[in-house]
């Protein structure tokens, strides 16, 4: 093994360090000013006169220093109003202009600002396998501190997740890595395999059984012994897929270590819940498989029960995530949540139609997308919804079963997955997720290789959610 499994506990106390004291408090000051402000009337007075001097040339935001005895002793920003609703994208920006060192926050933001520029400084720190390289921050709101660890260790730990390559992130590293999760918030896990998975779960063991590592379901539960409501999260945990016999062309396929991406989504999005103690009842559910090639691969033209009942033809064995998902919201609608999400790596059509940076959803409850509309943009975290549009259906219509698993033409694709999906769940309140879980290059807020997207929007959501 080159990679251990990642363990939740160092990526809290990574996140924690971010924003800790440092011994001696020896700090640069960051003075953070908006430029649109007409007064700066507690600003030291060297400070005022730079700002007055109008030597801020830059049309979004400039950084300058200020010296005693060649020592760099304060550090200006100044940035424009462009930056007034955008203070997560300003946070990333900043650090990623400024050296490693330690820095205290001076500024007149009120605290949920405060908050955001902190955040975007947080994410920028996340470096992959790395826990020593970044820069302290100091701020003055505890309650943003522990909001941001509780944000970041989420987060960091999802695309750590997404980046281990396969080779060290199987199902079976993927499930320990579940029950070391579990287990760090005292929560039981319950891991189904081998005959359970075959004789309960018929289309992830169709998907998973050409592996070395077995299909698996994992599941862990929190809050259960109370009357809150509950909502199950679902993530497609693919740990690698080679698109199966209909074999993916080299360039698809190189980047298919994080087609678990949706599994390091929802226990991204478990971590934020837990550590903020939302009052919900929380069930995650995680199918873990390898979409593999050997003599136990799944063929096209294949018939195979679902849990659910309906029979499905595989049209093509590249498109393994629906299936896989369609067992485990077939089996989440048991315990009949109040509310139902999932995460998946769906589909390349999302990315056809919205880029890499948008995630897809799909709902049929006007309410909820409502909602989402309204949180996503704030939270500098975009989601955006398409239709279930219905007259598609008849495209996944089969000869020899209830339903086929692909599309008979090559439109709407993100659409027509997500009508597949509904097929298997009766839940009222339920949201599916189509994302990229990457980022091809690296942008403010954003690393270059896994991603974690959405999920600090559908955080929001919830607490909006539980309200009503
Ligand atoms: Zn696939």
């Amino acid at each position: 093994m080159v990679f251990n499994e990642p363990s939740i506990k160092s990526f809290i106390s990574f996140s924690e360090n971010i924003f800790s004291e440092v011994k001696n408090k020896n700090y640069t000051e960051l003075y953070l000013i908006d430029n649109s402000l007409k007064t700066h009337s507690n600003l030291p007075k060297e400070i005022i006169s730079i700002i007055d001097s109008n030597e801020f040339i830059s049309k979004y935001f400039d950084i300058k220093y200020l010296y005693r005895r060649n020592k760099a002793y304060a550090t200006i920003v100044i940035y424009n109003k462009c930056y007034k609703h955008r203070l997560i994208e300003l946070g990333s920006l900043v650090a990623s202009k400024l050296d490693n060192g330690n820095w205290r926050l001076n500024s007149s933001l009120k605290s949920n600002e405060e908050f955001n520029f902190a955040l975007g400084w947080g994410l920028n720190q996340y470096k992959f396998n790395l826990f020593n390289n970044f820069s302290h921050l100091n701020i003055k709101n505890k309650k943003n501190k522990r909001e941001l660890v509780s944000t970041l260790s989420g987060v960091f730990y999802g695309k750590e997740l997404i980046n281990i390559p396969s080779s060290d992130m199987g199902p079976e590293s993927l499930e320990k890595t579940f029950i070391d999760f579990a287990e760090y918030y005292g929560l039981i896990s319950e891991i189904t395999k081998g005959d359970n998975i075959k004789n309960n779960f018929p289309l992830i063991y169709a998907v998973g059984k050409a592996s070395t590592q077995g299909p698996r379901l994992l599941e862990m539960n929190y809050n259960v012994d109370t009357n809150y409501p509950l909502i199950t999260i679902v993530g497609k945990g693919v740990c690698f897929d080679t698109g199966g016999l209909n074999l993916k062309p080299s360039q698809y396929m190189r980047n298919m270590k994080k087609d678990m991406g949706g599994a390091a989504s929802v226990l991204s999005l478990a971590n934020i819940i837990i550590r903020n103690k939302l009052k919900i009842k929380l069930k995650v559910l995680i199918p873990a498989v390898d979409n593999d090639i050997g003599s136990k691969s799944m063929r096209p033209g294949d018939v195979y029960n679902s849990r659910a009942g309906l029979k499905v033809e595989i049209g093509n064995t590249d498109a393994e995530g629906r299936l896989i998902l369609a067992d485990t919201l077939t089996y989440a609608d048991k315990f009949k949540p109040a509310l139902l999400i999932d995460f998946a790596t769906l589909t390349g059509a999302a990315r056809v139609a919205l880029g890499p940076d948008l995630p897809a959803y799909f709902t049929s409850s006007d309410k909820i997308a409502n909602i989402i509309n309204n949180i996503c943009l704030k939270q500098e975290d975009p989601l955006w919804r398409l239709p279930l549009w219905n007259n598609y259906n008849k495209w996944l219509n089969s000869d020899v079963a209830d339903t086929n698993n692909i599309s008979k033409g090559s439109f709407a694709g993100s659409i027509t997955a997500a009508l597949f999906l509904k097929k298997f769940t009766n839940t009222k309140n339920w949201i599916h997720i189509d994302t990229y879980a990457w980022s091809d290059s690296s942008r403010p807020g954003h690393s270059i290789g896994g991603d974690i997207l959405g999920v600090r929007s559908i955080y929001k959501f919830l607490k909006e959610f539980i309200k009503k």
